[in-house]
C-alpha cells in the first residue's frame, strides 16, 4: 500500500512507522478512518486528543453542552476562558492546533442516527442511557464498530463492539434498553478525573487496534478499580431475545 507522506508526517508519525505492527500501512488505515466521538466530557476529551495524535484522519464531535467551571477538573480540552463556549468548537479548536493535517467536524447537537450512518467507528463518552442505547442500535444496523465507556467515582467499565464481523451480542444483551437511568451519576456523585483519563485512553486503544484490525474481543467487559489499582475483564453473552440483535 502506497502512502505519500510528507517529512513532516514521517516525523510526526515517527513512532508508528517505527513499528512493524502499525508503519506505512497502518499509518495509511488511521489517515482513511472515520470517527465518530459523542460526549465530549472527561472520556471524549481524551479520546479526541489521542485519535487526533495518532493522525486518525477524520474526526467527528457531537456534544451539545458549553464548557462549565466544573468542566476543567477533568475535561483536559478546556481552559478557563473556554467557559459558556460549545464544547465542540473549543475541542475543534485544540485538535485542529493539534493536528493540521486531519479533517475535524463539529455537531453541537444530540446525538441521531443521521450522524452514525457514515462512520467507521462510533466512541461513545457520554453519560446517558438512552444515547447509548442509540448508538448500539445504530452500530449495530450499519453493521461500524462501537466503543463505549463509563465512569463514576474512582471506578471505570469498557465494553466493545465489532459489528462489522459480529452480528450478535450487543450493548442492550447487557444492559437491557427499559433499565431506568442510573440515579448516580458524575454530576451528583463525582468522579476521580485520572480515571476518566484511564478509561478514554483505553478507548482511544481499542479504536486504533479496531482500526488496524487487532481487535479481538467483542463484548468483553473491562473493569477499573481506580481506588484498588485492580483492572478486570468478565466475558458477557449474547441476551435471547434481545430486541437490537437477535435476527
Ligand atoms: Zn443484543
Amino acid at each position: 500500500m502506497s502512502l505519500e507522506l510528507s517529512h513532516e508526517q514521517f516525523m510526526r508519525y515517527s513512532r508508528h512507522l517505527l513499528m512493524d505492527d502499525i508503519g506505512e500501512a497502518g499509518q495509511q488505515k488511521l489517515s482513511q478512518a472515520r470517527v465518530l466521538i459523542v460526549g465530549l466530557g472527561g472520556l471524549g476529551c481524551p479520546v479526541a486528543l489521542y485519535l487526533a495524535a495518532a493522525g486518525v484522519g477524520h474526526l467527528s464531535l457531537c456534544d451539545a453542552d458549553v464548557v462549565e467551571l466544573s468542566n476543567l477538573q477533568r475535561q483536559i480540552l478546556y481552559r478557563e476562558t473556554d467557559c459558556d463556549l460549545y464544547k465542540v468548537e473549543c475541542a475543534e479548536r485544540e485538535l485542529r492546533a493539534l493536528n493540521p493535517h486531519i479533517s475535524v467536524s463539529s455537531h453541537a447537537a444530540e446525538i441521531t442516527d443521521e450522524l452514525i450512518g457514515n462512520q467507521d467507528i462510533v466512541v461513545d463518552c457520554t453519560d446517558n442511557l438512552a444515547a447509548r442505547q442509540l448508538m448500539n442500535s445504530a452500530c449495530h444496523k450499519n453493521k461500524i464498530g462501537f466503543v463505549s465507556a463509563s465512569a463514576l467515582g474512582w471506578e471505570g467499565q469498557l465494553v466493545a463492539f465489532d459489528f462489522a464481523t459480529h452480528g450478535r451480542l450487543c450493548l442492550n444483551c447487557i444492559i437491557d434498553r427499559d433499565s431506568p437511568e442510573p440515579l448516580q451519576n458524575c454530576s451528583n456523585s463525582g468522579v476521580v478525573g485520572p480515571v476518566l483519563g484511564a478509561m478514554g485512553s483505553l478507548q482511544a486503544t481499542t479504536v486504533i487496534r479496531m482500526v488496524l484490525g487487532y481487535f479481538q474481543q467483542h463484548g468483553e467487559m473491562q473493569r477499573y478499580d481506580g481506588k484498588a489499582g485492580r483492572w478486570l475483564s468478565l466475558a458477557a453473552s449474547a441476551k435471547t431475545g434481545c430486541g437490537v440483535c437477535t435476527l
